[in-house]
This record gives structure tokens, sequence and C-alpha cells, in this order.
């Protein structure tokens, strides 16, 4: 692996000055626009005393200003660190402190957010107008330096701060198009937030690859639709929310030239999966998570039927093992240059993620004789009942075929037979009574498998990416009892 690589930026404002880099609304921006604005936004940082090795929050929408701020930070060598506006007060604080940051460039809809937080850094207005400074922009990155820092979810338990390097960027960009291919119209829409990794990756390869792509602030599913009806994309990102929204509005077809809706962030309901393959709609499944800097496992389309509900193969640099014997369940590791070289401030964390190279997702999963990785759920939810092992996701995959559910969360509570049961949680659509659903469950999964409680609650307990919290719907079992 090359230590060092020409800025990025630079250098493709240099290859293809003029190419279109970012569709926004009504406006366009090609990348020596792009390029120029960042320099303002790396002078203007400089001249409030930021420099290389800084941190910097960012609170921001999908926006061009937010763009031209991250693209600012690698021009200056500081680190990014991107926040989710969902967060509360104090885990926004806490984050902050974690990360020690130096600044943070906001954007002004959060203004209210910002004014909470202890005036302990710079602050700057992402929507802000810069006078023209000169910057001296570096020629070479180094891939071993961190770019941005991402909190993970937070859904097994406290966020934990993850180093992206650029190599770690460089090579989700490669192994992506090994996979995917480049072609010569490739656009790619961005409905997700930048401040994932889901996001912050397209802006990644777009530079990389000299693609355009499109951006949104919010995600309409009939706006998508229009565009990718026009063809105004050949690739999105999407969770499986998005792309049932998606489809469930469609009418007609895409345009001849979309090629890929990358699936991630968590697993893909089967039935949906299934109208996708019906409607000929291409979907590639991938796994991967904030440690391994957007995708590491995707199963094209050709194999949606034949392997409909696995995630896939690893990307080509990248390599997939299961901590158990052949074909059996056990926690999935994985290897590759695109995984992160560790947690902020976490050293026992980073002792137990670890070793000889291998990363532990945490994640429970197996491997079929042809190759093809099946993620099974997380390995503290794990459900064990005399013996027997329970995955919760596959409970509420039944509960959500339901018609009359509209949310389902499963969990694990102590039995004194048993050792533990699963106990489900359920938001209606429509009503039902539980003894419909415990007959519909019985139809359908092993009698160990049904729920022993059923709970109707008016919302699951959510993190601010959205993702079920688990080990709080155990808390309200026990409040409620
Ligand atoms: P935390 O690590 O703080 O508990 P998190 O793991 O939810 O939070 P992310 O990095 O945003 O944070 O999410 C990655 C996780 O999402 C994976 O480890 C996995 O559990 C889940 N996931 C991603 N893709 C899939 C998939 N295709 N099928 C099932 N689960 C998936
Ligand atoms: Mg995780």
């Amino acid at each position: 692996m090359a230590e060092r690589v020409p800025n990025w930026l630079k250098q493709r404002a240099f290859l293809t000055p003029d190419r279109p880099a970012l569709f926004f609304e009504k406006s366009t921006w090609t990348f020596a626009q792009l390029y120029k604005r960042s320099l303002s936004w790396a002078a203007e940082l400089e001249r409030e005393g930021l420099k290389k090795g800084n941190r910097i929050g960012l609170l921001v929408q999908n926006t061009p200003d937010a763009v031209c701020v991250i693209h600012a930070l690698q021009q200056l060598g500081a680190e990014a660190v991107l926040l989710n506006h969902r967060l509360t007060t104090n885990e926004l604080m806490w984050q902050l402190e974690d990360a020690e940051i130096a600044a943070i460039v906001y954007d002004p809809v959060y203004q209210q957010t910002v004014d909470q937080l202890d005036d302990t850094f710079i602050r700057k207005d992402v929507t802000a107008i810069l006078s023209p400074i000169e910057f001296k922009s570096r020629d070479e990155f180094s891939l071993a330096d961190t770019c941005s820092i991402m909190y993970t979810s937070g859904t097994t338990g406290k966020p934990k701060g993850v180093r992206q390097t650029y190599g770690n960027h460089w090579w989700s960009a490669t192994g992506s198009a090994f996979n995917l291919g480049l072609h010569e119209n490739d656009c790619w829409l961005c409905a997700v937030p930048i401040f994932h990794i889901s996001g912050y990756s397209i802006l990644m390869r777009s530079v990389l690859y000299g693609m355009p792509l499109r951006l949104y602030t919010h995600f309409d599913e009939n706006e998508i639709n229009q565009a990718l009806k026009r063809g105004e994309g050949t690739i999105i990102s999407v969770v499986s929310a998005m792309l049932s929204r998606l489809i469930e509005t469609l009418e007609g077809s895409y345009h001849p030239n979309f090629r890929c809706m990358l699936l991630g962030g968590g697993p893909a309901p089967k039935p949906l999966l299934e109208t996708c393959a019906e409607k000929k709609i291409p979907v590639f499944q991938t796994y991967g998570m904030t440690e391994t800097s957007s995708q590491i496992v995707t199963l094209p389309p050709e194999y949606s039927l034949t392997k409909l509900g696995s995630a896939g193969k690893p990307l080509f640099p990248c390599q997939l093992k299961i901590d158990a014997p052949p074909c059996s369940e056990g926690e999935i590791l994985v290897k590759g240059p695109n995984v992160t070289a560790g947690y902020l401030n976490r050293e026992e964390a980073n002792q137990a993620a670890f070793t000889d190279g291998w990363f532990h997702t945490g994640d429970i999963g197996y491997v079929d004789e042809e190759g093809f990785l099946f993620v099974l759920d997380r390995r503290s939810d794990l459900i064990i009942s005399g013996g027997e092992n329970i995955y919760p996701a596959e409970i509420e995959a039944v509960l959500l075929s339901h018609p009359a559910v509209r949310e389902a969360g499963v969990a694990g509570v102590a039995d004194e037979r048993w050792g533990e049961v699963p106990a489900a949680f359920i938001v209606e659509k429509t009503q039902v009574t539980i003894e419909e659903l415990r007959a519909f469950c019985e139809e359908r999964l092993a009698k160990y498998k049904c729920p022993a409680y059923f709970v109707k609650l008016e919302s699951l307990p959510r993190n601010a990416s959205k993702k079920l919290l688990r080990r709080e719907l155990k808390t309200r079992f026990k409040e409620e009892k």
C-alpha cells in the first residue's frame, strides 16, 4: 500500500476540473468549484488558528456547504468528527468532549442545539460568506492519517468513536468499484446522511472516481422515484425503510440506466427483497458498519433469487470468516484495509475487537458452502432458552409479516425454567389480538422461538440512527411486570 497519495480533491480538480461533482436542487458544482470553495473554508479555519491534527465537529445537513467543509478539513489536515443531529444535547456534549474538539461547524438549523452546548470551542456557521484568503494546500495525503471520526450508533452500548483513515476511505471506495464497476454515466444519489458512513463514503467515491453525486437534504420517496425514472442517477444508497417507501409508491419503472440500489444499514425483510426481485429492481444487499468505512460484504443482484437474504461475499480487498466450524453459526470476523485502525480512547474495546488483524464485528452469522454470508443477529441480543439459540431478528421478521403489525421488537427476558424466553413488543398498524399474534407465530416458528409474552406499545425505543434498542425493551418489560 502506497503510504502517500496525491491530495484527492486537488488532484481531481487538476485532472477533470469541469466535470460535474455535485448536483443539488437546481445547482451544479464542478470539481474546480468544489475545490475553490473548500480552499476558502480551509483558509478561514486556519485564520481561526485551527491546524493539522485538530479535531473539528460537524453538525450539518446534506448541503453543498457541508460537503465543502468536509473537503476543507481534508485540505487542512484536520480530523472531522461527524455528529448526528438527532442526538440529545447531553449525548452530543459527551461525543464532543470524548473527541476533544477544537471547533464546531454547524448548519444554522441547529443553532438552538449549538447554543445549549458548553462554550469551549470555536463555532462557525456552515453558510458563512467567506472572504477570499490564500490557502496553501498540501500536495499529498498520508493514508495512515485519521481523516474522520464517526461514532457508532450506540445500539449495543455507549457509542464508540471510530477512527477512519484516508487509507480506509481509499480502500472502501476501491473495493466498491471493483465490485460494482464504474460506468461513464454514473451518478450516485445521496439521500442518506453525510454524517453517517453511508453518505460520507459517497462523497469520497465521487472525488476518487471523478463521478458526480446528487445530494438530497431529506429523503422524499416521490422525489427520488421521479429522479430515477428520469435517469438522474445510476446508483442510490438506501436502508430498508427507504427502499420499501420507494417500492410502495413507484408507478411504472425506472430509467434503463439505473443499475443499483445499494441496500445496507441493517437486516432486510424477505418480502421486500422478493418484491424487488419480481419487479426486476436491482438490489445489492450489503453488510457493513462504521468500523468498516461502509460496505465490506455485498450481494450482486444475479444472486438475489438464489441467495435471497444473504449479504453476499466480501469485497475484493477484504476477507471474512466465522468464528465457528464450517457452515455453523458464530461471530462474524472481517479483515481488510477499510477496517478501522481502532476506537478513540477505548483501550479495552480495542483489545477485545482485534485478533491477529481480524476485527470482531459483534454480529452472528454463517457462511454457506458457496461462501455467501447470512447475518443472523447481534451477539449481545442472542437469546439462549433451554440451551437453544434464538435470534430476535427471526421472530421480528415473522411478526412484521403480519398485516396488522407496524413495528416489532423482540428481547430475551428472564425465566425460571428456561433461563431466558423471548418477549415480543409490537406497535399496531390496525387492531389485533394477542391470541391472533400467538397463533400466527406458532404456525411459523418452532415452539421454543414463539414469544412467551406479547406487549403492545405506542412506539419502540430507538436510537438517533432509528435503530431498535432491544436492551431498553428488556427494561420496559421489567417495569411493566
Ligand atoms: P453500536 O456498535 O454502537 O452498537 P451499531 O452497530 O448499530 O451501533 P453501525 O455501525 O451504524 O452501529 O451499524 C452497523 C451494524 O448494523 C452491524 O454491526 C450490524 O449489526 C447491522 N447491519 C449492517 N448491515 C446489516 C445486514 N445486511 N444485515 C443485518 N445487520 C446489518
Ligand atoms: Mg456496532
